[in-house]
């Protein structure tokens, strides 16, 4: 490091500029010092939500609790590390696995998981609750609590009901992905690992677009990761309110097909949207994805918050500093996270990282949650708007298949 500090202040001096001050290290550490206790207060007075978090796996399937520090160091994701890291509204992913679509209890699976964030919030009052509104957002706030929300992840959990898609608007859900890796009967995906992108639809079927309004007219957000391009531009024509992506990355800098293109970014704008970066190596990784790869693994082991950074940058850059925000996705992503952001507890750094790059305390705050906030405060006024319209509840079906002909 001195070795560092001495060639640099030779380069000041050769390069002519004596008149200037030569950084001392002393000087950068106190100025250093300054910006993290900046963040750090910043960070406490934001309101930070993150959009996509699968702690509600292990919730489920081995018996986790969020109550106290994961000592396994196997999760991401608990009260104690939620608290250190700021966090003021996690979306607990209700995801129901392609599996459930082939072998049937695909809204069974959602409702137990559904019961789980229940559950937490009570063994947990002090710490957690559950919250159905952007006001609740910012009461619990107020309070000092967690709010605990919920996104289906994979529309196939409504086993093509829009009285299920309503029951679950009722228990607290407020978006669903329509879409996992695989193509249901009415959205296509754009795939992932063991499935293959297939497109079978077009992008939305008419009961698609159905889903996609029975959405609007509840108040319930639309998720397009995971989703194939066709469908994204299919939901963006169908939507009367403004969509996110929970937990997906720019494809302009790592190529894989759950980013979104900077033309997503701009459309993604233009309907008031946020896209929501994801933390995961596979999506973020900037040296490795080749075009194709449907979601890249074994090279997905190093990625750093520089490359993280790369992302918000871009999506800021691209769809403007009102369309961005936090979609970790922790614990689902088997801990391939980035040098310094492997757990919930450090979400401060990305206030540290976005200040040091010069972005004033106003924008910082609507990346880290604010967006998010105000989105899904329009689509709550877009659905109170759309139910005193008069649009009554919708009970489409998708037509049963012609019979195929014998011969
Ligand atoms: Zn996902």
């Amino acid at each position: 490091m001195l070795n560092t500090l001495s060639l640099f202040a030779a380069a000041l001096v050769f390069g002519g500029a004596v008149a200037l001050p030569v950084a001392t290290l002393s000087q950068q550490t106190a100025d250093d010092a300054k910006l993290r206790a900046r963040a750090a207060k910043i960070h406490r007075e934001a309101i930070v939500i993150d959009t996509h978090n699968d702690v509600t796996s292990p919730l489920r399937d081995e018996g986790y609790d969020l109550g106290t520090r994961d000592a396994s160091g196997k999760n991401q994701t608990d009260i104690p590390r939620m608290k250190e890291g700021g966090l003021d509204a996690e979306f607990f992913a209700i995801y129901v696995a392609s599996k459930y679509a082939r072998e049937g209890g695909a809204a069974r699976r959602a409702w137990e998981m559904i019961d789980d964030v229940y559950e937490q919030a009570r063994r947990h009052p002090e710490s957690l609750e559950v919250a159905y509104t952007a006001a609740d957002i910012r009461r619990l706030h107020k309070a000092n609590k967690i709010s605990a929300l919920m996104g289906i992840e994979g529309g196939h959990a409504i086993e093509d009901s829009l009285g299920l898609l309503r029951q679950f608007y009722r228990a607290g859900v407020r978006y669903m992905t329509l879409t996992h890796t695989n193509t249901n009967n009415w959205a296509d995906s754009a795939g992932g690992i063991g499935n293959p992108a297939e497109a079978r639809h077009n992008g939305l079927s008419p009961f698609g677009k159905e889903v996609v309004r029975e959405m609007n007219r509840l108040g319930m957000m639309v998720d397009i990761s995971h989703v194939a391009d066709k469908t994204f531009w299919d939901v963006l024509e169908t939507s009367s309110a403004p969509v996110i992506a929970s937990h997906s990355s720019c494809r302009a800098l790592t190529n894989v097909p759950r980013n979104l293109t900077d033309d997503m970014l701009k459309a993604l704008a233009k309907n008031r949207g946020v896209i929501m970066i994801n933390f995961y190596n596979g999506f973020i990784n900037t040296e490795y994805a080749k075009p194709g790869d449907p979601v890249p693994t074994k090279s997905a082991q190093t990625a750093t918050m520089d490359m993280l950074m790369a992302h918000f940058e871009h999506a800021i850059k691209v769809a403007g500093i009102d369309h961005v925000g936090i979609g970790s996705d922790f614990d689902g992503v088997d801990g391939l996270l980035p040098q310094g952001m492997e757990d919930v507890s450090k979400l401060p750094t990305i206030t540290y990282e976005l200040l040091k790059r010069g972005h004033s305390e106003a924008d910082v705050k609507k990346v880290l949650g604010g967006n998010l906030l105000r989105v899904l405060t329009e689509v709550e006024a877009a659905a109170r708007k759309l139910q005193a319209s008069g649009v009554k509840p919708s009970n489409a079906q998708i037509p049963p298949a012609p019979p195929q002909p014998t011969n």
